[in-house]
């Protein structure tokens, strides 16, 4: 399991964050940091979210 530091100090999780904000953080995370898996409550919304910025 690789931590990517400087990517984490820069992109905290809000204390209280929305699910909207947990699917948009973990869509950033999983590309830039393999620390953690996505949670499974949220995985269909953020590849969604993955596969829609994908596109031009
Ligand atoms: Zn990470």
């Amino acid at each position: 399991m690789a931590i990517n530091k400087e990517w984490h100090r820069s992109h905290r999780m809000p204390q209280k964050a929305t699910r909207e904000q947990r699917v948009a953080w973990h869509a950033a995370h999983v590309a830039a940091c393999c620390c953690r898996e996505i949670p499974l409550s949220i995985r269909p919304d953020v590849l969604k979210l993955r596969e829609s910025r994908r596109k031009p």
